[in-house]
C-alpha cells in the first residue's frame, strides 16, 4: 500500500488562518489534532510520521475555485486536466470546477463524468465539472441539467461562461429548473449586441486606441436583469467575473433586497486596468477587458464588504498561436491558478483591507458553499478544526517571487504578471491528509515523501 494514505504530518509551528502558532496534526485524511507547538504526539500506529517545520506558514483550509477552464476535451494542446489539475495544486488548490465550454461542450452527463474521472484519476484536486446552460452553448435550448445533477459528477454549477445567456426565457427556465436540485446558474454577463467586436474596455483608452469598446453597460444590464429574474423565480444566481463599479452597486442593491446572489471578482481585475492595453500586448486580452482604476477600486471595496462573495480565478491558458498575434486576432484569457492567492494577498491583504480568515473566506469557504462542495466526505471549504477533512494549504507570506510564465505548471505562458514580483508563496498543499505539493513543488501520488524538510 502507498505510503501517502498513512502518512501522519506534522505541521509545526503553523499559523492557522494567520493566527497564533500551533502544532497542526493530519492524519488519516482529517485534521486528527490541533496542539501547542512542539507538543503534538509524533507518530502513528501504522504508518510514517513526517514533521514539516511550518515556522512563520499561515494555514489556510484547501483554496476552491468556483471558475477555471481545463480546455479537455479537445484544446490539450494548451491545457490538460492533468496540467490544469496540477498548476492548482500549485496554486494552494484542493478543488477546482471545471468550465464547460470544452469541445466537446459539457453539456451532457456523459462528457461531465468524463471530466470528472480524468480529475479524480489525476488526483492532484477535486474536479467539479460545470455544465452548460444550453446545448453547444448556443443559447437556444436548454441543456441536460437534470441528467447533469443526477451523474456521478452531482453537477450543481450550471454556466455557458464564454457566452451570455442573453435570452431571458431561456435564463428564466434555467433558474426555474436548477431550484429542483439546489443548483445554481453562473452567469457570464456580457449583452452580445453591445459588445459586438468589442476588443478592450471602453473608455478613454479604447478611444486612443482606436479600439472597439466595451461598455460597463454591456454587463450591468445583464447581472441588473437577472438579479431581477432570480428574485421573480425565488433561485440562486451566480455572477461571474464581475469588473465594473455598476456592477458592484447592483449587486449591492440585490443583497440588499434578499435576493439570492453571489458574485465573484478575479485576481486580474483586483489590480489591473485597461492602460496595459496600450502596449497592444494580447496578454491583456481578456473577458471581461481590464476595467478602469475606479472599477479596481469598486471592486476591492465590494469584496472587502462583503457585496462580492468570492475571488474566482477565470485560468484561462491558451496555446502560444492563440496569444502571439496582433491584439483583434488574439483569444482573450490568461491563467490565473498559480498567482491567484498572491495577487489577493497583494491587494488585499497587505493593504489592510482583509484579514487572512477573510481570504480564507473568499478563496475556500464561500466558493464550496456556492458550488455545494461543503458537505459529506469529500467536503470542501471547511473550517480548520478537529475532525474536519485535511485540505490545507500552507502559504509563506514573507516569500517574494518574480513570476516567469514560462516556469509555471500550466502548460500555457499567458500569465498577466510576467516579471512582476508577487508576495507570498505556496509551500505546502494538502488534499485529505496526501500532500499533493511540497516545498513549493508538486509531489505525484505515490511518490512517497522524499524531499520533505523535517
Ligand atoms: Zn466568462
Amino acid at each position: 500500500m502507498s505510503s501517502a494514505a498513512t502518512t501522519t504530518y506534522v505541521l509545526r509551528g503553523a499559523r492557522p488562518l494567520g493566527g497564533d502558532p500551533v502544532d497542526l496534526v493530519l492524519s488519516g485524511g482529517v485534521i486528527a489534532e490541533i496542539a501547542p507547538v512542539g507538543a503534538a504526539r509524533a507518530g502513528s500506529e501504522d504508518g510514517e510520521t513526517v514533521v514539516v517545520d511550518a515556522t512563520g506558514l499561515v494555514a489556510l483550509p484547501g483554496l476552491v475555485d468556483l471558475h477555471t477552464h481545463l480546455r479537455e476535451p479537445g484544446r490539450e494542446d494548451a491545457e490538460t486536466i492533468e496540467s490544469g489539475t496540477r498548476a492548482a495544486a500549485a496554486g494552494g488548490f484542493t478543488a477546482v470546477h471545471a468550465m464547460a465550454n470544452t469541445t466537446p461542450v459539457a453539456d451532457t452527463a456523459g462528457v461531465v463524468e468524463q471530466v470528472w474521472r480524468l480529475g479524480r484519476d489525476a488526483g492532484w484536486v477535486d474536479v467539479h465539472p460545470v455544465g452548460a446552460v444550453s446545448v453547444g452553448l448556443a443559447g437556444q435550448q436548454l441543456a441536460e441539467l437534470g441528467a447533469m445533477a443526477d451523474s456521478a459528477a452531482r453537477v450543481r454549477v450550471f454556466s455557458d461562461d464564454g457566452k451570455c445567456v442573453d435570452d431571458p426565457i431561456l435564463m428564466r427556465r434555467a433558474l426555474e429548473y436548477v431550484k429542483a436540485f439546489d443548483g445554481v446558474v453562473a452567469q457570464h454577463a456580457q449583452e452580445p449586441r453591445l459588445t459586438e467586436g468589442a476588443q478592450m474596455n471602453e473608455g478613454v483608452v479604447s478611444a486612443e486606441l482606436g479600439l472597439a469598446g466595451w461598455p460597463a453597460v454591456a454587463e450591468e444590464a445583464i447581472i441588473a436583469r437577472d438579479v431581477l429574474l432570480a428574485e421573480h423565480v425565488g433561485s440562486r444566481l451566480h455572477v461571474c467575473h464581475l469588473s465594473t463599479a455598476g456592477s458592484v452597486e447592483i449587486v449591492r442593491w440585490a443583497k440588499g433586497r434578499g435576493i439570492d446572489v453571489t458574485a465573484e471578482v478575479t485576481p486580474h481585475h483586483l489590480v489591473l486596468t485597461d492602460d496595459l492595453a496600450r502596449g497592444y500586448d494580447p496578454t491583456f486580452k481578456v473577458n471581461p477587458p481590464l476595467r478602469t482604476a475606479a472599477d479596481v477600486e469598486a471592486v476591492r471595496e465590494g469584496l472587502a464588504d462583503g457585496t462580492i462573495d468570492i475571488v474566482a480565478t477565470d485560468h484561462a491558458p491558451h496555446a502560444r498561436e492563440d496569444k502571439d498575434c496582433e491584439w483583434a486576432a488574439a483569444a482573450f484569457g490568461m491563467t490565473g491558478l498559480e498567482t491567484a492567492l498572491s495577487v489577493v494577498q497583494q491587494t488585499m491583504v497587505d493593504t489592510g483591507r482583509m484579514t487572512w480568515a477573510d481570504v480564507a473566506r473568499v478563496l475556500s469557504g464561500a466558493p464550496a458553499r456556492i458550488g455545494r462542495i461543503d458537505t459529506g466526505e469529500r467536503a470542501q471549504g471547511r473550517p480548520l478544526e478537529v475532525g474536519e477533512p485535511a485540505n490545507v494549504t500552507l502559504v509563506d507570506p514573507a516569500a517574494r517571487r518574480v513570476v516567469d510564465g514560462a516556469g509555471q505548471v500550466t502548460a500555457s505562458t499567458n500569465t498577466p504578471f510576467q516579471d512582476r514580483e508577487l508576495p507570498g508563496a505556496v509551500v505546502a498543499t494538502f488534499l485529505r491528509g496526501r500532500a499533493t505539493v511540497l516545498d513549493g513543488t508538486p509531489v505525484p501520488a505515490g511518490a512517497g515523501t522524499r524531499g520533505v524538510r523535517a
